[in-house]
């Protein structure tokens, strides 16, 4: 396993990771995905272990972690099984908080990154609305400027965190008649609370079940205009500048998936026996599995080599979108083909392969479809 990107420090934070998982994660995954939800607790025990935003400056609550500790906790924490919880706590850390660090001004900063890291404050990325997901300048959301405050109006879903948010960093059209679209698109901080504001329908996935995603309504909803990121019109740049990172962390989500799958697909089939031998020793199974073995490391070069790029400031536009739509297709393969490996009991959801199969499917949807991606690229190869 390639680990030299990491230093001493990376991996004394990934054991103390391992073992807050061990204690803390591990005895409740079952518990948890079949509540559709995890509790608060789990969010105020994780800042007070500093797992929250640890990559903000210590002002802010933070400790200046570089991105390798967010490679570091996206990896270790894809190991608890509780995809559900990592999807939550990933678009808390590495997608949601930053847009507030990247824009805020000092003041917005500090009232809302402090509670980012304690787990006090949770918070979502509104940008999917119904009518507008790969399109985001198709938005329809509004921002209307009135006084001191911005009056919005739609509606959002599939939004991570959205039900158990206490802000939503929320991309809404302050310029309906902007040309072209994007530039009418900004961002506003919403609070909880806020009148005119209501969650909307916690939504029953395929998998990652113990995430929560929930469709948002505003109706008249009056927001301090201190509330803007930014400013006017300066939402979709920054979007698309985030989708870098969500992306490779997406890619890294996928990659770990793959070895977590696989791993527990070997164990069952060298104990698993069948016409007098293990099911590891007929040798299409034994190929199946050297074959998933063989692109997961491939994979894992690519990726590895990325992340070295990313933190030393190269522009990762191409080559982090190839990974994060492969990554996310090659995990899909693993799992179609780990559950075949488990027979009748891969179809069981007592069995981790089980739930790791629908667990995936979201990879090549979310941060990015693989054709939207695959798009992006070809236009980049100028063709
Ligand atoms: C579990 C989950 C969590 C999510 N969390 C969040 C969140 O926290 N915040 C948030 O804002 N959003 C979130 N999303 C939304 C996600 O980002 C969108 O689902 C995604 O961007 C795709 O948009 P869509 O669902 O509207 O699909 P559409 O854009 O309608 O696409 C439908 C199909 O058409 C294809 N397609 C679209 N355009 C093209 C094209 N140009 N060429 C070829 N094919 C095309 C797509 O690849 C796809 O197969 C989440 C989604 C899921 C499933």
């Amino acid at each position: 396993m390639p680990r030299t990107i990491f230093r001493e420090e990376h991996e004394i934070f990934r054991d103390s990771l391992r073992a807050f998982i061990e204690k803390e994660i591990k005895p409740h995954v079952d518990e948890w995905e079949e509540a559709r939800n995890v509790p608060r607790e789990i969010w105020k025990k994780l800042g007070a272990q500093g797992f929250l935003g640890f990559w903000l400056e210590e002002k802010y609550g933070g400790y200046n972690a570089d991105f390798l500790y967010s490679v570091v906790f996206v990896e270790t924490l894809g190991e608890s099984g509780s995809t559900g919880l990592t999807m939550n706590i990933g678009v808390h850390n590495d997608i949601a908080v930053p847009y507030i660090h990247m824009l805020g001004n000092e003041e917005q900063k500090m009232k809302w990154l402090p509670g980012c890291c304690s787990g006090d404050i949770i918070c979502a990325l509104g940008i999917t609305e119904p009518g507008a997901g790969s399109d985001v300048a198709a938005i329809r959301s509004t921002g209307r400027r009135d006084g001191d405050c911005y009056v919005i109006n739609g509606q959002k879903t599939f939004i991570t965190n959205g039900y158990n948010c206490d802000i939503v960093v929320l991309a809404v059209k302050t310029d309906t008649k902007a040309v072209p679209p994007h530039t009418g698109v900004s961002l506003i901080v919403v609070e909880k609370g806020t009148p005119g504001f209501e969650k909307g329908r916690k939504l029953e996935k395929m998998g990652c079940h113990a995430s929560d995603t929930a469709e948002l309504n505003f109706e008249d909803c009056r927001v301090p205009a201190a509330n803007l990121l930014g400013g006017e019109g300066m939402g979709f740049v920054p979007i698309m500048r985030n989708f870098q990172q969500e992306r490779l962390i997406s890619a890294i989500g996928s990659m770990k998936s793959c070895d977590l799958m696989l791993d527990m697909t070997i164990e069952y089939a060298k104990t698993r026996e069948a016409f007098g031998k293990p099911i590891i020793k007929f040798q299409h199974n034994l190929f199946k599995v050297v074959e998933m073995k063989t692109e997961i490391e491939m994979a894992r070069s690519f990726t590895y080599n990325l992340i070295e790029d990313y933190v030393n400031g190269e522009d990762i536009t191409l080559k982090v979108s190839m990974a994060k739509w492969f990554n996310a297709e090659l995990a899909n393969r693993v799992a179609y083909h780990c559950v075949q490996l488990h027979g009748g009991y891969g179809y069981m959801m007592e069995y981790g392969i089980c739930r790791a199969y629908t667990d995936v499917r979201m990879g090549n949807i979310a941060a990015g479809t693989t054709e939207v991606l695959k798009n992006y690229i070809g236009k980049m190869m100028g063709l």
